[in-house]
């Protein structure tokens, strides 16, 4: 056992199913156990060593596994309403032809749906917490609304408002002036500073900036950017070196790349959170993992738009964090990491055609310890004194049948939909079917009435 001194009672004991405990000393415990008390992990070991305590209620885990809550670290919730639109196109042409327009046409009231449509989604899939990078409309109060959606399902995470500012000259040639993209530099910042003095750091949702790309953001925006999160104790998150185009056009613009800028400026370390960071030189992979700043991986949108295959090894080499993301429910059509966690090994391996270019154990750790990291949440391992997010997965079907192997089970043959419960600092947010904050058939209902009417709208149906 861990720790259990003091841990006579406790909220909630899941006992008797295999915990994954994420932490390298702990490793996987058969047959164990995890208590929880004051929305924090207070004792981890085997079901016998922690079969004296007290807990107001026990859940008997056998037959399941129980692992930190799963962190997804880029997604974009408000598309959820275009969910199955959009196939075949490169990605800018998906954006402009596509996602812009559509996003052009959401009231608050559709963005509120969408997100708690997809936090409910997310909850179901064993998703603890979130990193959404909204910019559609990016309004304070559209938001704060967004926010209040996740918290409302009873996730955690941040919301990072997204920002384009002062149009560049890059930005005019793409098309990113005006529309979504309205405010001046200056008038971003204030705006942003003031969803985050409404959400700040230690929040259960947060509030972040969020530039939308480092190629076609306002360099200045970016400048500001970093030290409104330095200032303010923020991350701050922006889409970077997305698409092969991304380098090709910042190089024409400005002479160099957008992460070799980044670093020149000192604007790289722990509070970047880049989006994909997927063509990246040598040089660049050192700047990113010298500083310490941290890169999403979305295998699953970057297959979906043919962007390209992270170098994953080498960042994780040169010290960089790497997590998990989504990307969106138009762009992945799914939120869930069990997706992307097989998706993760599985295009490293095509890519470098071995069988050993990533495993299994490395993917859960993308998916919970080094999410925790970028998203800057005490989580994503069990053991006392983490906040206590989790997750418990049946391994009871014929799919997950025989599991040797715990932790390749979950990945290679779990789907989101094994989940039995999530618990976010403590609370079952899901649980027999059901979330139980919130009326999943009234959220679905409304999702699908607003979806129906916001693509005849923007004439992408
Ligand atoms: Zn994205």
């Amino acid at each position: 056992m861990a720790d259990a001194t003091g841990a006579a009672a406790c909220d909630l004991l899941l006992t008797g199913g295999a915990v994954v405990t994420m932490d390298p000393a702990a490793g996987v415990i058969e047959d164990g156990a995890v208590a929880v008390g004051g929305g924090r992990v207070t004792a981890v070991g085997t079901a016998a060593e922690l079969a004296g305590l007290q807990p107001s209620r026990s859940v008997d885990c056998r037959g399941a596994v129980v692992l930190p809550g799963l962190i997804d670290t880029h997604t974009h919730l408000y598309q959820g309403l275009a969910r199955s639109l959009g196939e075949g196109r490169p990605l800018w042409s998906w954006l402009a032809d596509f996602m812009w327009p559509y996003a052009a046409q959401l009231t608050r009231e559709d963005v509120r749906a969408a997100a708690l449509l997809g936090a409910v989604e997310a909850a179901r899939a064993g998703t603890t917490a979130l990193l959404d990078h909204h910019y559609a409309p990016a309004d304070p109060e559209t938001v704060l609304a967004v926010a209040e959606a996740v918290e409302s399902v009873g996730l955690r995470g941040a919301v990072a408002r997204g920002m384009a500012g002062t149009p560049s000259a890059v930005a005019r040639d793409h098309g990113l002036a005006g529309g979504l993209f309205a405010h001046s530099t200056s008038e971003e910042i204030e705006l942003t500073r003031e969803c985050v003095a409404a959400r700040p750091p230690g929040s259960r949702v947060a509030v972040w900036p969020g530039p939308h790309n480092v190629t076609y953001a306002d360099q200045e925006l970016l400048r500001a950017s970093a030290e409104l999160a330095h200032d303010l104790g923020t991350g701050w998150h922006a889409h970077c070196a997305s698409t092969l185009r991304d380098p090709e056009v910042y190089r024409d613009a400005y002479g160099t790349t957008p992460v070799a800028w980044l670093h020149d400026q000192g604007l790289l370390g722990p509070r970047s959170t880049l989006a994909h960071g997927i063509h990246l030189s040598d040089a660049e992979v050192r700047m990113v993992g010298e500083t310490g700043a941290a890169v999403a991986h979305c295998p699953v949108s970057n297959q979906y738009g043919a962007d390209g295959v992270l170098r994953l090894r080498e960042l994780r080499a040169a010290g960089a964090v790497v997590a998990l993301g989504t990307d969106g429910a138009a762009y992945n059509h799914r939120q869930d990491l069990f997706e992307c966690m097989k998706q993760a090994v599985l295009v490293q391996r095509m890519h470098r055609l071995d069988p050993e270019a990533s495993r299994s154990d490395e993917a859960l750790a993308l998916a919970t310890r080094e999410g925790a990291r970028l998203l800057g949440v005490d989580a994503g391992v069990l053991a006392p004194g983490k906040l206590a997010d989790l997750t418990v997965v049946g391994l009871g079907a014929a799919h997950l049948t025989p599991h040797h192997d715990v932790q390749a089970s979950l990945v290679y043959a779990a789907r989101g939909s094994d989940v039995l419960m999530t618990v976010v600092g403590g609370e079952v947010v899901f649980e027999d079917g059901r979330c139980t904050r919130v009326d999943e058939d009234a959220i679905c209902a409304e999702a699908l009435e607003r979806a129906t009417a916001v693509v005849r709208r923007a004439g992408i149906a």
